[in-house]
């Protein structure tokens, strides 16, 4: 039996859900409900300079209460089944609330057990990763600290929010240890499952030759599929032509973990049914292709984008506009084209922004520099420009 119903339900109030929230009250609708069980929100995106000793983790993080819209009606809790023949999300207490629409929107799962071995030795010996806000300063205590030896980074197959993650964070350590004068000394590995270290050649020819420089041992098609924490190695496995398949030794691990839709989200109807069990949208509406009064953004949803928060800024107005002629019952006008943005630092003072669509075109947003290549302007945008528009724009619903 439904506690309660109200016209438009989000469930996860991260990045996609407090934009979207913000948005469909700036349009004018009163009863717009969150379900969040967390008590801080976090600004994700900066976590690579965290690991990079570039930023403090403090900086990250805020209340959820701070970023909830005045406006919004706050269900804390954790949403557990979704049953949308009967338009009801049934949450972790057994509540069950109701909806005339519903926005699907709670994040992505981070599957560690997916590495055998891994998780046991997570934030220590070594070993990190910049995908939770407790390890990502433990990055910096193990790269800071580094003299010498073997670095291992690497990035699975399948999809992961931020697929630039494992590279940044190789770059940001080289640089350390040549500014300490110690890079010479240090073995780097960068283990990425792709052909080529980006998936748009302009960029690949232009990291290639970083890559290089810092003396980085680059194993494309190639993933690592375990840790023996006691011996101190990682095994690699080819995953496509012209893989790698060794064993390689390491005194730094930073990991970038296989990711997949919560689980709870792969057994309800809404999922595509696949392996990552994203929740099943069209690409362009991010309308639910079988439950017409479902939506679902960011990380959660099935569309091919590569998954970042630059991507939600795009993704989020479409969203609203959809929402609002779904309940006036007029056709859904709005597409999203699969804008995303991948930030690459490179350096403590140079980042490449790559801005693309579904068709891998790029899509600069500063016409003047040159899309391809590093520049020390972006940098200063990503420490400095994209918290600002984030926390007081984006999720405000007016970016
Ligand atoms: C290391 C790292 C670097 C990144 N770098 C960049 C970058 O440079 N640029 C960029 O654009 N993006 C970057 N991203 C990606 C970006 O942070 C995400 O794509 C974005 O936060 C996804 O937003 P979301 O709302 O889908 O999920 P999230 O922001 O993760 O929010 C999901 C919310 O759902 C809640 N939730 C979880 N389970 C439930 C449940 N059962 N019921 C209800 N609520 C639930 C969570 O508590 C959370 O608040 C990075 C991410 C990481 C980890």
């Amino acid at each position: 039996m439904a506690t309660a119903k109200h016209q438009i339900l989000i469930v996860g109030g991260g990045t996609a859900g407090i934009t979207v929230a913000a948005r469909m009250l700036r349009k004018g609708y009163t009863d717009v409900a969150l379900i969040e069980p967390a008590s801080t929100h976090y600004y994700q995106p900066l976590w690579t300079l965290v690991g990079g000793g570039q930023a403090k983790a403090s900086t990250t993080e805020r209340t959820e209460a701070s970023v909830m819209p005045k406006k919004a009606t706050w269900i804390k809790n954790a949403a557990s089944a979704l049953d949308p023949d009967n338009n009801t999300v049934t949450c972790a207490d057994g509540a069950t609330y109701e909806y005339d629409v519903l926005v699907v929107c709670p994040g992505i799962q981070l599957d560690w057990n997916r590495i055998d071995g891994l998780e046991g030795t997570l934030g220590k010996d070594g070993v990190s990763s910049n995908y939770r806000f407790d390890l990502a300063p433990r990055t910096w205590d193990f790269i800071r600290t580094t003299r010498s030896g073997s670095a291992v980074f690497t990035m699975p197959s399948g999809p992961v929010k931020c697929a630039g993650a494992a590279q940044k964070i190789a770059y940001l350590a080289c640089d350390h240890w040549r500014k300490e004068g110690v890079l010479d000394d240090i073995d780097v590995h960068l283990v990425v499952p792709t052909p080529r270290i980006f998936g748009i050649p302009a960029i690949a020819d232009n990291l290639d030759p970083i890559i290089a420089d810092y003396g980085i041992h680059l194993h494309t098609n190639s993933e690592v599929t375990s840790v023996d924490a006691e011996g101190r190695k990682v095994a690699v496995t080819s995953v496509g032509e012209g893989g790698t398949n060794t064993t390689l030794p390491y005194d730094v691990l930073h990991v970038v973990p296989h990711q997949s839709a919560p689980d709870w989200i792969k057994s309800s109807p809404l999922s595509t049914g696949d392996a990552n069990g994203y929740v099943d949208i069209d690409k362009h509406t991010m309308q639910h292709v079988r439950y017409p009064n479902v939506f679902s953004l960011g990380d959660a949803g099935s569309s091919p984008n590569s998954k970042t928060g630059a991507a939600i800024r795009k993704q989020a107005p479409v969203v609203a506009d959809n929402i609002d002629s779904f309940l006036k019952n007029q056709a859904l006008g709005a597409e999203y084209h699969g804008y995303a943005s991948c930030p690459i630092v490179v350096s403590s003072h140079a980042m490449l922004l790559a801005e693309f669509d579904y068709s891998m075109q790029m899509t600069p947003s500063i016409p003047f520099l040159d899309p391809a290549k590093p520049h020390r302007a972006y940098w200063y945008l990503k420490k400095y420009g994209l918290p600002f528009l984030y926390w007081n724009l984006m999720l405000k619903g007016r970016a």
